[in-house]
Formats: C-alpha cells, sequence, structure tokens
C-alpha cells in the first residue's frame, strides 16, 4: 500500500501516475521447460509448500481450503530472507527486490507457468535534504516531490507574496525576478503555481500549507518540468518567509531513472482472450523488509497459483501478477495497463489486488466496488459490484463482518479501474487508526493503526497476524477460484 499523495494543491488527488517515461525493456519469454500435468507435484525445492499438489477438483470452496496461512507463510518466510540477505528491504531498484522477482518466477516456471518479467524504467525520487533560512533563521521546509535540486548553489531572493491563490498569471507581480515566491495551497495543481511562478522569473517557491502542519506528500507529479525548486512549510513558518527581508534555499533533492521489472505468469489452459487477473505488489518500501506491505498478499497469490497449478480446468485463464514499484506510484502495474493493446485489455474480464493481508490489528476490508458506502471515491467499473459480492460470500460464510475499503486508488487495482476493467480485492488495513466501533466489529485495539509497522523496519515476519493472514489468503483462493470457473457474460 502506498503513501498517500497529492498533486493537487488544494486537496488529496486520488493517485499519480508517473507519466511521461517509456517501457524500455520488452518482456523474455520463459517458462518453456518444466511443463507440470495437473494433479501432479511440483519440482520446485524453492518454497516448502510446493512440494503440495494442485487440487484434483478446483472449486472455490476447495481452492480456499488449499491456501492454507502455513503454506503462504513459508512463502514470506522466503521473502523475509530474501531482504535479510539484501541490506533488510526489497525495494525497487535494489538487489532484495531484484531477488525478489528472481525468487516468484523460479517458483511459478518451476510449476510450469508461463511466466514473463515485463522491464521498465521509472524515476525516482530521492529527497535529500533541504534548508530554508528566513532572514537568517532556520525555518522548517520540506521539498516538494519530485521538484529539482539546487545543485549546490542556494537560491537567494527577496520573498514575494502572490496575489490570490496563484494559479492565474496576472498574480504574479511584475516584479517577480529573482525572487522567491511565496504562494497557499489551493485550487490548482503545485505545478501549475510553480511553473507560472518560473515564468513570472522567480528563483525559487515556497508553498505555505493551510495549517500548522508540514507541508507532506504534496507533489509535482514525475514528469514536470518545473525550472525552480519548490519547497514546503506550515502556516506558521509560511508568515515568518512572508516577513523576512530575504530567503535563501538549497536542497539536494533529486530524480533518477531506475530499472525495475514485475512477474506476470499465465495458465496453460482457459481462453486467452477471456481472463481473471490476481495481483500484488512485490517490492517493498526502502525502510524495511515490507512483509505486511506485501510479502502477504504476493504470498497469498503465489500460492493459489501454485495450488490452482498452471493447467486448471476452468474456463477462463488466468493470469497472476506481481509487481514492481508500486510503493513509487503504482509504477509496475501502470506501465503493465499502458502495454496492453485495446484487444489485450479488452481480454482482462476481471483484476484482484491483494495488498496487506495480515495486519496485526486487522479489519477485514473489501473493495467497495459498487459504492455501497457512499464516501469517497464512487463505483468502480461495471461489474466490480460481482466482484465485492465474491468476496462478501466469503467472508459471510465463515461469519466474519467486513467494512467497504473506499476505492482511494492507493494501490495497485487503480490503473485497471482507470482502464475501465472491473477490480476487487480484500486488505487488513494499513496505518489508519482502528475505531472503536471497528474493535468491537473484529477485536484488537482500538485507537491502534491496523498496522503499526507500516512502512518501517518493523513490519517483519514476526509481525504477521497469523489468523488474519490464513482467512484472506483463502479468500484469495476463493475469489480466483470463482472467478476463473464462471463464464459468460457476467465478471465473476
Ligand atoms: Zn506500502
Amino acid at each position: 500500500m502506498r503513501v498517500k499523495v497529492s498533486s493537487r494543491s488544494g486537496r488529496n488527488s486520488l493517485r499519480l501516475l508517473a507519466l511521461g517515461v517509456v517501457v524500455t525493456a520488452a518482456a523474455a519469454c520463459g517458462g518453456q521447460g518444466g511443463e507440470t500435468p495437473g494433479g501432479s507435484s511440483s519440482p520446485s525445492s524453492s518454497a516448502p509448500s510446493s512440494a503440495v499438489g494442485t487440487v484434483t477438483d478446483l472449486s472455490p470452496d476447495s481452492l480456499a481450503s488449499a491456501v492454507t496461512g502455513a503454506a503462504v507463510t513459508g512463502h514470506i518466510r522466503a521473502l523475509q530472507s530474501i531482504a535479510d540477505a539484501h541490506g533488510g528491504n526489497r525495494a525497487a531498484g535494489t538487489p532484495g527486490y531484484d531477488a525478489s522477482v528472481d525468487h516468484v518466477a523460479q517458483v511459478l516456471r518451476g510449476a510450469g507457468f508461463d511466466v514473463t518479467t515485463p522491464g521498465f524504467d521509472y524515476p525516482r525520487f530521492d529527497a535529500g535534504t533541504t534548508s530554508l533560512t528566513a532572514g537568517g533563521a532556520d525555518v522548517r521546509a520540506t521539498a516538494l516531490q519530485y521538484t529539482r535540486g539546487t545543485d549546490g548553489k542556494p537560491v537567494t531572493g527577496s520573498p514575494v507574496t502572490v496575489e490570490g491563490v496563484g494559479c492565474a498569471p496576472g498574480d504574479y507581480p511584475a516584479d517577480s525576478r529573482g525572487t522567491v515566491v511565496v504562494v497557499g495551497r489551493g485550487e490548482c495543481t503545485f505545478t501549475r503555481k510553480a511553473t507560472l511562478a518560473a515564468v513570472a522569473g522567480a528563483v525559487g517557491m515556497v508553498v505555505v500549507n493551510s495549517s500548522d502542519e508540514p507541508l507532506v506528500g504534496a507533489t509535482l507529479g514525475a514528469d514536470n518540468t518545473t525550472s525552480i525548486p519548490v519547497v514546503g512549510v506550515d502556516r506558521v513558518a509560511g508568515d515568518r518567509v512572508r516577513n523576512a527581508p530575504s530567503v535563501t534555499l538549497s536542497t539536494t533533492a533529486r530524480t533518477t531513472t531506475v530499472a525495475s521489472r514485475s512477474v506476470i505468469a499465465q495458465t496453460r489452459t482457459g481462453a486467452r482472450d477471456d481472463v481473471v487477473m490476481a495481483g500484488a505488489h512485490l517490492d517493498s518500501v526502502d525502510a524495511g523488509p515490507g512483509i505486511n506491505d506485501n510479502a502477504t498478499g504476493a504470498a497469498a497469490v503465489l500460492e493459489t497459483a501454485l495450488r490452482m497449478g498452471s493447467t486448471p480446468s476452468a474456463p477462463r485463464g488466468v493470469r497472476f501478477a506481481f509487481w514492481g514499484a508500486e510503493e513509487e506510484g503504482l509504477i509496475g502495474s501502470g506501465r503493465y495497463v499502458e502495454s496492453l493493446d485495446e484487444r489485450a485489455r479488452e481480454s482482462v474480464s476481471a483484476y484482484l489486488n491483494f495488498d496487506m493481508l495480515g495486519s496485526p490489528n486487522a479489519g477485514f476490508f473489501v473493495l467497495d466496488g459498487d459504492d455501497s458506502d457512499r464516501r469517497g471515491a464512487g463505483p468502480g467499473p461495471s461489474g466490480s459490484d460481482r466482484i465485492e459480492a465474491v468476496f462478501s460470500r466469503f467472508y459471510e460464510g465463515r461469519r466474519i463482518p467486513t467494512a467497504p475499503a473506499d476505492l482511494v486508488g492507493r494501490s495497485d487495482y487503480a490503473p485497471f479501474a482507470e482502464a475501465g476493467i472491473p477490480i476487487g480485492g480484500t486488505e487488513t488495513g494499513a496505518e489508519q487508526e482502528k475505531s472503536a466501533e471497528q474493535a468491537r466489529k473484529w477485536g484488537g485495539r482500538a485507537g491502534t493503526p491496523f498496522d503499526p509497522n507500516y512502512h518501517s523496519a518493523r513490519d517483519t515476519v514476526d509481525n504477521v497476524n497469523a489468523d488474519a493472514l490464513a482467512i484472506s489468503s483463502s479468500a484469495v483462493g476463493y475469489a480466483v477460484a470463482t472467478c476463473a470457473l464462471s463464464s459468460g457474460p457476467e465478471v465473476c
């Protein structure tokens, strides 16, 4: 699950896609050897559970039962070991991530799947260190994501406060040349304001938050070409900056190009033009090994693939995806969807997403495909309501209460939804606090995050909620089998 990011300066945007960078490496096809007939055991020795055979009589319930918490935990341990052997994380662009890709691809090839590892490049932003002084005194400031740096040459100018919100060229005074523009947030993107400030001749820009909180999570977008550095400050600091005789700004922020890969594995049976996809991101953040977020989802999808096998008796084809660079802005999944031509896009009948399945203080959320919650984002593409109903049926059958998860776009279903592909999924909660009502519903601790270790070094195999993982992993198997076995015009 990626962090919340805002590119609109007035409110949180649904998501940010890093556009404008081309896919540089085509998929390399593999998996020609090692074909395994359905029902036999897999030759792979990389994962403990792959010694277990595929389900003999594929059904939603048989696959739900076959995908066990113990087997999924085996895959999770393998990913934890990979992180341990590579500096403690599996972030995109690192050896730990590459080892994760190689591991998952090898296990799937061993089970007879057609496996590809499509590569892509993306811009990676490093915030570095930022310093801002106003009248000689330090002011706390944060670099906006994807701002340019000052290249060791701090910029200095007198502060100029723009008229209004700074969304129109006329808001910028004629004497802005060589100044540092100070602007409030609101109404248009940060990038528009920075572009107008640069056109007016400013050498830097300071965005003032509308509250006493630091301006965090603000982005210019990966494709911005703004020529001046842009930093954010809280409201009080904004007043100090505006009233100072002179402002000096320096930041070592920089953006570099990173190469990464996703893993795509498809069954050898079922319709090629009517495919169900199940996906999970395989990358972690830099801060830790990324076990609940999201070795849990990747491991559950992997185990579902192994138990379903590469040649299931199902009318639909099934394609399993392990995305790279989700934490960097849904890059792997976004590039994948962009790479599909119209026919390939239409052949994907449903996309099921799994991100964080073993949260320590778990809830059981189902992506709100029909927008029954009437909050936040609207419904998913037509058919998403039916996918939601599949997950609801699974949890109802086990008398586990669920809650709808608003389609905020913080995971890999977002590019699929934008392409009009029906989406769904389940998750056990990220950094948000569990409410008192939710604690009554699910147990656990009110006032504590669903995952207190979110995006930290503590997100390890020791902190996975085994009960929540076992239940939600079974839900993966149940939903994938339900959608693979359904045929005709309905999604699932
Ligand atoms: Zn995450």
